[in-house]
């Protein structure tokens, strides 16, 4: 097989340099290589005249002769020039290392190509450190028209595989590449979505012969990549289908039945129906339910949650909630507990934060099945915690969870159904290839009644109006979060920010008209949550803070939400403050400060922050802005270690692979089918891995 050839085998590289493509690149065979394909291409297929050249030009290449060559700079030469003319006129070309070499090295009056970024300085055109070859040494090689340009690491470079090398080295390999090699995509596939053979594809994506050809062998692996991704993730589902038998929740009791009709104080949204009606489906179908529910911060995610909890204390088994910080527990608890009022539940509540001698207590109770409903943190899944039953497990904003943390609820003998829950929604191209073995749900519509937060961009010279309208706010008797940012890297000077702000509100809303509480990362939790109290308790009007209200707190009084330096938060994060507000009945606020000068990307942030307030919406400028590694819970994953395919571009390739992966395992579940034999092959490699020679060493 010649792909699996070992990388050292091929022509110009031997062992040194395969010591180097393994620990460096992490390329091992032929099918590595190949697969380490170009980030870009230059274009060494037409030549420039020097009277063409404007700056907007990216590397251009040109033909001429080099006319003189002088020296600068006081005792050591420090820059070398040569003027360089063609047909059309001269320029100049610029070295500041390598001087020697390049002065013993270069002729005057012999013709040269060259190549690199043309400037103009001075009103001459300038071209700084060229590649320069004679016309007789570029007649010879071999890489014209696109060239490809590779990624590297500064080591291998410097053992002779810059770009250069690995395109040496991939010319070798693609030369000796037999035109009859197996395809890696069933025929059916290929011809479905018209996709380039698989030899072609290799040939063009490195040295393209145009630009159409170039376009249908990245298209082809694109596809390739994104398919096998989609066919690993239900196949996975799959195997987990086929393994576990699911919990029936065959009756829908008593507890489900009461609370839905004499105690839910609303009526559901017709959002919150439909996830409702597909967690009982799921529930009742005999599989083991893994779900993600999607809905905007107030789109009322916990009643659901309750109710397919309640389904399943009605069959006699537990249910179990956990969220990401003790706030948001104990909110949980205590709203679970208010909704729930006499009926026959008994709900528990475990955090980090309860005693030691009540933890016990607990738990003694949970294996008695005493308790039917635990609502909690990590503390959770600690390995002491011991449920009699467990028939459902609640993740409440599962972002903020590792995978392994989620598997450790759902890898038992005997697994409970299980619904994540996110507030953060997620694009779907990215849902699909991060969760695409989990089914989805969405809750798109608000609770009747809700106004619309109001979103505004202020710069800094309306920073009086915006205290007026402060006061304005606190007149009608309404509270006010002013946010201020918090990173790492730039802590001390945040702090020093929060304390700056902290002083002029100091002054603009003296004491005893107003009260302000305020809440940091440096305080003690105690302090912490007696100044959140306050708020809570609707005793202070202004909350000034760090990011840690992020999560969790929920003051209905509360209308206005005003971030400070706005332009250093990202757009979901934005988006999950202004949640802090507009859960009351008056119409509230978002205010986005920040400084005058923005980035382009900074001002596309506020632009739609204010323009909309429909979170799945902001999700997808968001992979748009930053690239699906920024997004929250990608890093993680290793999923997205995409090769060629890009989530935040090729949203119709994915749909089109995910779709015939469906239809696939359909047709086929075992990939028994002589004609998907090459599926199963491409998945038991890519199950198998490579090995880790950076540890190894
Ligand atoms: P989230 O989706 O952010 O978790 P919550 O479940 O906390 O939202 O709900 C936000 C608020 O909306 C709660 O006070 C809840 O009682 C209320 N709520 C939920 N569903 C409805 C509904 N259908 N009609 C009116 N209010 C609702
Ligand atoms: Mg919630």
């Amino acid at each position: 097989m010649y792909l699996q050839k070992d990388i050292e085998f091929v022509k110009t590289v031997g062992p040194q340099r395969a010591q180097v493509f393994r620990t460096e690149l992490g390329i091992f065979t032929v099918e590595d290589l190949l697969h380490h394909f170009p980030f870009r291409y230059v274009d060494r297929s037409r030549f420039y005249n020097i009277s063409e050249l404007n700056a907007d030009l990216p590397y251009v290449q040109l033909k001429g002769v080099i006319t003189s060559i002088s020296g600068f700079g006081n005792k050591r030469t420090t820059r070398l020039q040569a003027s360089f003319r063609d047909e059309t006129g001269t320029m100049d070309l610029v070295w500041f290392q390598g001087i020697k070499w390049i002065r013993e090295s270069v002729k005057a009056g012999t013709p040269y190509i060259i190549f690199g970024k043309p400037t103009l300085f001075n009103g001459v055109w300038n071209m700084v450190h060229p590649e320069l070859e004679t016309q007789e040494k570029f007649d010879e090689n071999p890489f014209k028209g696109f060239q490809p340009v590779y990624a590297t690491t500064e080591k291998s470079k410097t053992k002779g595989l810059d770009s250069k090398g690995i395109m040496r080295a991939m010319h070798a390999a693609l030369k000796s590449l037999p035109s009859q090699l197996t395809e890696t995509l069933p025929d059916e596939i290929l011809q479905q979505h018209q996709l380039h053979p698989v030899v072609d594809s290799y040939l063009q994506i490195h040295f393209p012969s145009d630009g159409e050809l170039l376009r249908k062998a990245r298209q082809r692996f694109k596809f390739e990549e994104l398919f096998y991704i989609q066919l690993k993730l239900l196949q996975n589902k799959q195997l987990r289908t086929e393994a576990h038998k699911g919990r029936v929740f065959g009756e829908v009791g008593y507890l489900f039945n009461t609370f839905y009709k004499d105690y839910l104080p609303f009526e559901l949204t017709n959002a919150q129906k439909r996830v409702l009606k597909e967690i009982r489906k799921d529930t009742v179908s005999g599989n083991q339910m893994n779900r993600l529910v999607q809905g905007d911060v107030g789109s009322g995610k916990t009643v659901v949650a309750l109710l397919a909890m309640l389904l399943a204390v009605d069959n006699k088994q537990q249910a179990c909630m956990m969220a990401p910080t003790e706030i948001l527990a104990n909110q949980h608890y205590t709203s679970v507990k208010e909704l729930l009022k006499d009926l026959p539940v008994n709900v528990g509540l475990l955090t980090g934060s309860v005693p030691e001698s009540k933890k016990k207590e607990l738990i003694a109770q949970l294996s008695d099945k005493k308790i039917h409903l635990l609502i909690g943190t990590h503390a959770l899944i600690e390995d002491r915690v011991k449920f009699a039953d467990l028939g459902m497990v609640v993740i409440d904003e599962q972002h903020r969870f590792g995978v392994e943390q989620r598997a450790k609820l759902w890898m038992k003998e005997n697994p409970p159904h299980v619904l994540v829950m996110t507030a953060t929604p997620i694009p779907r191209t990215l849902a699909m290839t991060l969760y695409g073995d989990l089914d989805m749900s969405a809750i798109d519509e608000m609770p009747a009644g809700r106004k619309p937060i109001k979103t505004l961009h202020k710069f800094e010279s309306s920073r009086l109006r915006v205290i007026g309208f402060m006061k304005e706010q606190i007149r009608l008797g309404r509270q006010i979060y002013i946010v201020y940012p918090l990173i790492e890297e730039s802590e001390k000077m945040d702090y020093q920010n929060l304390m700056d702000g902290y002083d002029i509100l100091r002054r603009e809303f003296p004491l005893p008209d107003y009260y302000i509480s305020i809440v940091h990362g440096k305080m003690k939790p105690k302090d912490k949550d007696y100044e959140m109290e306050q708020f809570v308790k609707g005793r202070t009007h202004i909350m000034i803070a760090t990011t840690v209200i992020e999560v969790g707190v929920n003051v209905p009084n509360a209308s206005v939400m005003i971030i400070e330096s706005a332009e250093r938060f990202g757009l979901s994060q934005l988006h999950q403050l202004r949640g802090r507000v507009g859960r009351g009945a008056e119409q509230s606020y978002c205010i986005l400060m920040t400084g005058d000068k923005l980035s382009t990307v900074a001002r596309m942030r506020m632009q739609t922050m204010v323009h909309t307030n429909n979170g799945f919406e902001i999700a997808e400028t968001d992979l748009k802005l930053r690239g699906p590694g920024d997004i929250t819970g990608t890093q993680q994953s290793g999923l997205l270690d995409l090769k060629i395919a890009d989530i935040a571009k090729d949203g119709a390739i994915l749909e089109a692979a995910r779709k015939s992966a469906i239809a696939l395992l359909q047709d086929d579940p075992h990939l028994t089918d002589a004609k998907n034999q090459v599926c199963k092959q491409q998945l038991i490699k890519k199950r198998q891995g490579k090995p880790n020679w950076s540890k190894v060493s």
